[in-house]
């Protein structure tokens, strides 16, 4: 997954992982009685409402079913509940009662009458209209529609989601155009049919539909296909230019390159451009599930913010889809939680390679993969959070980080951090790999002994820290455990920045931003100024001044702001961006503090900020005495 501001014939192949957790395959391992049918009908997508209707086969008795609540790709218990609306079942065309569990609100109980052998389930899904995070993000617009199956379906307790046959179908608003990674196998009155599949491989194979869509070919001629396929809100967002396409294949071959395997019958990007859904992506082995701002091809400065999102996602297919850490791997959607330890791999690692594979494929420059380095390792080098909780908790504790707001986040930490300080933390692996070898040995051969297993293959291969402490020790012998531990464990302010300095570069600031970042400071409608005077401020029409978040013990939070005040004016004057950035400018080489009027809810306040370090934004600067790796990282592999 990324926050952003993640079949053909082989399809029938079932899933099998090759660790099963003893103490629950024995409840799960029954044989399903039949083909569970569901149509989902999206006709009222435009106002966000999807009818489902499903067959369940069963027998007699006691049955619980599930709504599927652990989401794959998302780490949390997120499955989007409270939108299951106007539940009815029925047996033989008579109604069966049901109760909900007092404990896991997940699992409805109700009993199959005698001689029943299916059961109709019919509710409406009421897709998000506002606000949600990932896959409960708004997902319908009048003209595109997002389905993730598992949001429309209950499937039987008891067994694994592997043993679940599922015959599933759709209908799509009239000359609406879809894609998926499922194969169909009948497209009648305008109702498309898909070839059954497992559960498993129906919840990993989500569908974009809309009006407005266009499919390029990313490996023309290729045994093995894969295809950016896009929605948008109109017909102009999807003009991707043909140098755009040839970033794009060349991310393909790219990853080829690296991993010398793929681990797909063919490849989808579900690429959905709209400033009306949610933003972020979401990974599947054959298929992503990506959703990014409309104007992303057409406005450079979306275009350079937006263009890691389909390397990291892609990335996925081989790093957290194809391998993923044992315990994240689970028989079901419901029985067993998913644990997020090893996140600093699974989202970590494919970060780092993500942001790689973003200039490699030329879809950024040498140049803007530094400056875009240059932010993530400022951003973790402020800090203070780092002095009671180390990477490692802010994996452990992904599930409920991944939801929490901004405020704060320098104190708290969130779910964000083992994707920046993964990436720091991958670049100094794969430097000191490097430095180790003399050249002659990196992270890319650790891709291929890691990942590129089993070509063509999608059947899970799960891993635990010593399967990454082996391979790394086969790729470069050393102490990698100790190596590792030292980065999860270590409670301290400042970010490890040994990559870049063992890249070859180091961090400094200076008063000038980066293209890169007024690009970011643009499209995120941010005012950034966390390594001066130590604030985060909204920049949007909606909400103009609004603090979003403040470096803790700096000296904005000296003076007495906080989050969620809202700056009136700086001294004296009305706020604007500019006239926020020349007052910090101006107090370099004074002694008066910078006065900041703001309202905290009803009340206004005057802060005096005591800060005279001027304007201070990041950048790598190059050591020439050091060998440039972060060059060598970064060049196309050839
Ligand atoms: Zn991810």
């Amino acid at each position: 997954m990324k926050i952003v501001l993640g079949y053909l014939t082989l399809f029938l192949v079932v899933t099998l992982a090759t660790v099963i957790d003893p103490a629950t395959a024995a409840d799960i391992a029954g044989a399903y009685p039949g083909t569970l049918i569901l149509n989902v009908d999206l006709k009222d997508a435009p106002r966000k409402v999807f009818h489902v209707h499903e067959v369940i086969p069963v027998s007699p008795g006691p049955l619980t079913l599930y709504y599927p609540k652990w989401i794959p790709g998302e780490h949390s218990p997120s499955g989007p509940l409270q939108n299951v609306s106007g539940l009815i079942f029925t047996a033989d065309g008579k109604s069966v009662s049901w109760r909900r569990d007092l404990v896991d609100m997940y699992a409805i109980h109700l009993t199959v009458p005698q001689g029943a052998h299916t059961l109709d389930a019919t509710f409406d899904f009421l897709s998000s209209t506002s606000g949600g995070r990932f896959g409960g993000s708004v997902s319908a617009t009048p003209v595109i529609v997002d389905l993730e199956w598992n949001q429309v379906l209950l499937y039987s307790a008891g067994y694994a989601s592997k043993a679940i046959s599922i015959d599933a179908s759709v209908k799509l608003p009239v000359n609406w155009q879809y894609a998926t990674a499922l194969d169909p196998h009948s497209g009648r009155g305008g109702e498309i049919h898909f070839q059954p599949v497992t559960l498993n491989n129906l919840v990993d194979s989500p569908l974009i539909a809309g009006e407005y869509f266009r499919q390029v070919d990313l490996d023309p001629g290729a045994r093995v296909p894969v295809y950016l396929d896009m929605v948008a809100d109109g017909p102009e967002d999807l003009a991707i230019s043909a140098q755009q396409v040839q970033h794009y294949r060349n991310l393909v071959q790219q990853e080829y390159r690296m991993f010398g395997a793929y681990h797909y019958a063919s490849y989808h990007f579900l690429f959905t451009l709209s400033d009306n859904t949610g933003h972020f992506g979401l990974e599947h082995h054959q298929s992503s599930d990506d959703r990014i701002f409309a104007n992303y091809f057409t406005n450079p400065d979306a275009t350079l913010v937006g263009s890691g999102l389909l390397p990291h996602e892609y990335t996925h297919s081989w790093n957290g889809k194809f391998r993923r850490p044992y315990d994240l791997w689970t028989p079901d959607f419901n029985s067993v939680p998913e644990k997020d330890d090893l996140l600093w791999v699974y989202e970590g690692l494919t970060e780092y390679w993500g942001e790689v594979m973003t200039a490699r494929s030329g879809l950024w420059t040498k140049e803007d993969y530094r400056q875009a380095l240059a932010l993530t390792a400022a951003s973790m080098d402020h800090m203070p959070g780092r002095t009671w909780r180390p990477l490692q908790d802010t994996a452990d504790e992904a599930s409920i980080l991944y939801y929490v707001p901004g405020a704060w986040h320098n104190w708290r930490r969130s779910a964000g951090d083992f994707y920046a300080e993964g990436t720091l933390m991958w670049l100094d692996v794969d430097t000191k790999i490097r430095a180790l070898s003399h050249g002659r040995r990196s992270l890319n051969d650790f891709a291929r002994e890691f990942f590129g297993i089993n070509n063509g293959s999608y059947v899970t291969v799960t891993y635990d820290f010593d399967d990454i402490v082996a391979a790394l020790n086969k790729v470069q012998p050393y102490d990698w455990a100790e190596f590792l531990k030292k980065i999860l464990d270590t409670k301290q302010y400042h970010a490890p920045l040994n990559g870049i300095t063992r890249g070859g570069w180091k961090l400094v600031y200076t008063d000038q931003p980066s293209s890169y970042e007024k690009a970011s400071e643009k499209v995120r409608k941010q005012l950034y100024a966390m390594y001066s005077i130590g604030l985060q401020v909204n920049t949007g029409d909606k909400n103009k001044g609004e603090i979003q978040d403040v470096l803790w013990d700096g000296p904005a939070y000296k003076a007495g702001l906080a989050p969620g005040m809202t700056i009136i004016a700086v001294n004296g004057r009305v706020f604007t961006p500019a006239l926020f950035r020349e007052a910090i400018r101006q107090a370099k080489g004074s002694t008066a503090p910078i006065q900041i009027l703001a309202k905290n809810l009803d009340y206004y306040t005057t802060y005096a900020v005591d800060y005279h370090g001027g304007l201070m934004y990041p950048h790598l600067e190059r050591v020439a005495s050091q060998a440039d790796y972060l060059d060598q990282i970064i060049t196309p592999l050839r």
